[in-house]
């Protein structure tokens, strides 16, 4: 008998599958799977949606038959780096990128190339911004300048503290009834937001002294936890930042909201917006109606090579 199935786990080749129930089988793939159109290293990922057959009750293990199509998915890097991406994630309805201001420091320029990336992936991201009780009366202003300057593009902030208990019943809000990639530098603390709302899951804090170990994690396997009913995080530990899907240099301000806006009034539709004349993204910069940091992450992803063809 068939039955369906959430993948929330993934080793590369066993998979926990939950039914309707809440019951965890550990799945295997029965045959190969082949995703048409896109060449990638795993066939299954976190989020997807399965049809799957018990194989040892007892065991609790289980053969996967079939996915379901995908709403959408993520992955580590640009498919046409290595010609081959690693799928991170399926069906994600939102992501939230946890970021702070200082300790550690989350660049404008990591939070834009986040940006880019979920919108290359068609996911909407609200962005998070966590140890407000830490920041002086300076710091405060220049963080609600950054929010405001998000919220102007269409990127809902909040204003947090884990430890103060600031904001984190809208964090709550926020999550419910979805599934979410929770982001972030490690140390920026998204176990620590996470624990004020669900203190029976009791993710693994660090501490801010061992965010500078990169060999902490060594997984690239995504997990999901199950917050409340139907309400579920997706955690990538030691993924540094997502791919991009298959993109050019033209494609990159269209994942600029307030550049993918004016892109029409550029004298030439092909304009890269770095020296062309009649440049309407140059000017709305000169303007000041997209923020200098905005356009410098821009013209670091066209020229910086990462993304080119
Ligand atoms: P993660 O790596 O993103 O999961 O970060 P953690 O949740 O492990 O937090 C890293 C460190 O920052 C821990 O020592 C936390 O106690 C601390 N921390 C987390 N949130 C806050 C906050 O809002 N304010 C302050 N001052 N410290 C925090
Ligand atoms: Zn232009």
């Amino acid at each position: 008998m068939a039955y369906n199935g959430l993948v929330i786990r993934s080793t590369g080749s066993w998979y926990d599958v939950r039914d309707a129930d809440g019951h965890i089988f550990q799945g295997r793939l029965k045959g190969k799977f082949k995703i048409k159109g896109l060449k990638v290293t795993n066939p299954i990922a976190v989020g997807d949606r399965v049809t799957f057959e018990v194989e040892d009750k007892a065991e609790n293990t289980a053969i996967i038959s079939d996915i379901a199509p995908r709403e959408n998915y993520i992955i580590r890097q640009s498919v046409h780096k290595t010609a081959h991406g690693h799928i991170l994630a399926a069906n994600i309805d939102q992501a939230i990128l946890l970021a702070t201001l200082t300790l550690p420091r989350t660049s404008l320029g990591f939070i834009d190339r986040f940006l880019v990336s979920a919108e290359s992936f068609r996911i909407s991201t609200k962005v998070i911004f966590n140890k407000a009780d830490i920041l002086n009366d300076e710091g405060l202003a220049y963080q609600q300048e950054i929010m405001d300057m998000y919220e102007r593009i269409g990127y809902q902030c909040l204003s947090t503290s884990a430890t103060e208990g600031v904001g984190v019943d809208e964090f709550r809000q926020l999550l419910d009834h979805k599934v979410t990639l929770l982001s972030g530098h490690s140390g920026v603390g998204k176990s620590s937001l996470v624990n004020a709302i669900a203190p029976d899951l009791n993710l693994r804090t660090n501490e801010v002294s061992t965010f500078a170990n990169k060999g902490v994690h060594t997984t690239t396997f995504a997990e999901m936890f199950e917050l409340a009913p139907n309400t579920y995080i997706i955690d990538t530990p030691g993924i540094k930042e997502l791919g991009l899907i298959d993109t050019s240099k033209e494609e990159i301000s269209h994942y600029f909201p307030e550049m993918r806006e004016r892109l029409n009034q550029c004298r030439f539709h092909n304009c890269l917006h770095i020296n062309e004349p009649g440049c309407a993204i140059k000017d709305a910069v000169a303007e000041g109606e997209i923020a200098e940091s905005r356009y410098l992450s821009y013209l670091s992803m066209v020229e910086g090579g990462d993304n080119r063809r």
